[in-house]
C-alpha cells in the first residue's frame, strides 16, 4: 500500500503519504520523483482535500454491462465520455449538497484514475506509465435534468456533485477489484473493476487519443448497477477493494 493524501494545516497545503494514521511529508513533487521524510506527523488536527486538484474530470458513462441494462442503454462501441466541472469535487467527510428537493438525485460510485504525466496518443500497452494512481469517486447525477435535457454536463457538475478520495493508492492492479455502495449501512451497489467494458488503460489511450491529458486529470471509470436516489441526511461510503472508503453525507 502507498496511500498518498494532500493535506491543509492552517494556510499550509502539502502532500504526505498516510501509514497507520500518521502522515510522512512528501518532498518535491507529487508528480515528479518524490521523496518523505522520515518524521511523522498525526493525521488529527490536519484537514483533508481532494487528492488533486485537476484542470479536468473526465467522466466515462455505460461501462459495466450491468448498469447499461439498466438504464435500458445500448454499450457503446467506444468508450462515452463527458466532462465534469472540477469546482464540483469535494474531498473525503464533505456534505454533497442536491440542488432540488424536487429532482431526483442518484449516487454513483467509480473508480478513479489520477494522471501523473502529460499524456497524448498512448496505446493502451502503454498507458499505466502515465498513471499516478487510483482512488475512489462518485458521479452524483440529477437524474431528472439527464433525462429532460439529454445532455450530461449540467445534471453532473453541480457543486459538491464528485466526492474524490480521500487518498491516492500508486501500488494497486485496478482491474480485480470489489466495488461497492452502501447508503446508510445497506449495501446498494456490489460489483468488480474485472466488469469494466474498457479497462482503465483503454480508457486512457482512447481519451489521450482525443485530448491532452495533464498530471492530476481525474478519469471516472463507470459505474455498475444498482443506482439510486439520495436524500438528505444519508450517509454514503465507497468501499473499493485495496483504497481507503470516501464516505460523505448529504444535505
Ligand atoms: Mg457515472
Amino acid at each position: 500500500m502507498a496511500a498518498i493524501g494532500r493535506f491543509q494545516k492552517g494556510d499550509d497545503i502539502f502532500y504526505a503519504k498516510v501509514v497507520d494514521g500518521e502522515l510522512f511529508r512528501l518532498q518535491g513533487d507529487v508528480f515528479g520523483s518524490p521523496s518523505y521524510e522520515k518524521k511523522a506527523m498525526p493525521l488529527k488536527g490536519v484537514k483533508t482535500l481532494t487528492p488533486v486538484a485537476p484542470s479536468k474530470i473526465i467522466a466515462v458513462g455505460l461501462n459495466y454491462a450491468d448498469h447499461a441494462r439498466e438504464t435500458g442503454k445500448t454499450l457503446p462501441k467506444e468508450p462515452l465520455f463527458w466532462l465534469k466541472a472540477p469546482t464540483a469535487l469535494i474531498p473525503d467527510g464533505a456534505k454533497i449538497e442536491i440542488p432540488f428537493s424536487n429532482h431526483r438525485t442518484d449516487y454513483e460510485a467509480e473508480l478513479a484514475i489520477v494522471i501523473g504525466r502529460r499524456v497524448r496518443n498512448v496505446t493502451a500497452a502503454a498507458a499505466a506509465r502515465y498513471i499516478l494512481g487510483y482512488t475512489s469517486a462518485q458521479d452524483i447525477t440529477d437524474r431528472t435534468i439527464q433525462e429532460s435535457e439529454g445532455q450530461w454536463a449540467r445534471c453532473k457538475s453541480f457543486d459538491t456533485f464528485t466526492p474524490l478520495g480521500p487518498y491516492i493508492e500508486t501500488k494497486i492492479d485496478p482491474h480485480d477489484l470489489t466495488i461497492q455502495l452502501f447508503q446508510n449501512g445497506q449495501l446498494r451497489q456490489n460489483s468488480n473493476t474485472s466488469q469494466l467494458i474498457f479497462n482503465c488503460f483503454q480508457l486512457v489511450s482512447f481519451i489521450s487519443t482525443n485530448l491532452t491529458l495533464l498530471p492530476g486529470d481525474v478519469i471516472l471509470t463507470g459505474t455498475p448497477s444498482g443506482i439510486g436516489p439520495i436524500e438528505s441526511g444519508d450517509r454514503l461510503e465507497v468501499r473499493i477493494q485495496g483504497l481507503t472508503p470516501l464516505v460523505n453525507t448529504v444535505k
